[in-house]
């Protein structure tokens, strides 16, 4: 069985990132889409809040699987026998970040993890969590960045009002 994880924060899943998500779960067996439960980052979003938008995202794919871990992605890879992490790459300015990224858990993993990157579709080329939810603040139009359900959480959190 081949078995990968795509980790991340998803504060909160956008397009991008269920696309990244559909492509991967075509690659292989069982896709695990695992939510960095990391508070340093802040996150808006609750990680219960991020798990269950990404369960109800995934709900047509029958080998996806949404999970949360703490700590080290290396840690959570070998605790659960998995040997290859999925990451997204938008632009050129990603690659610094992620190239480190995966050379890091490639070391602490002891060889084990290994990182493959989907390149975005063009659509959400500019698309980041971070963005959508500035979008939201402001009370612009997030209908094709993120499911409806998704923009009725963010609308709700920052309120309606212009600002
Ligand atoms: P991070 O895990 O770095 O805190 P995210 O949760 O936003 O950030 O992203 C998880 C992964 O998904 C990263 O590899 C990121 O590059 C990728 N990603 C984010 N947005 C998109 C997008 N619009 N298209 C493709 N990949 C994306």
């Amino acid at each position: 069985m081949k078995r990968a994880v795509y980790p991340g924060t998803f504060d909160p899943m956008t397009l991008g990132h269920l696309d990244i998500i559909q492509r991967a779960s075509e690659m292989f067996d069982i896709l695990i889409v695992a939510v960095l439960n990391n508070n340093q980052k802040k996150p808006l979003f609750s990680v219960d809040e991020r798990v269950k938008i990404l369960k109800k995202a995934t709900e047509h794919i029958p080998n996806v699987e949404v999970d949360s871990f703490s700590g080290l992605l290396c840690d959570y890879a070998t605790k659960n026998d998995l040997h290859v992490a999925v990451r997204g790459l938008r632009a050129v300015t990603d690659f610094e970040y992620e190239l480190q990224l995966a050379q890091t858990n490639r070391v602490l993993s002891g060889g084990k993890l290994d990182t493959i990157f989907l390149s975005t579709s063009l659509e959400y080329s500019y698309l980041s969590s971070s963005g959508v939810k500035e979008i939201a603040y402001f009370g612009g139009d997030i209908s094709k960045t993120v499911p409806d359900y998704v923009a009725d959480m963010l609308h709700e959190k920052y309120g309606k009002k212009e600002r």
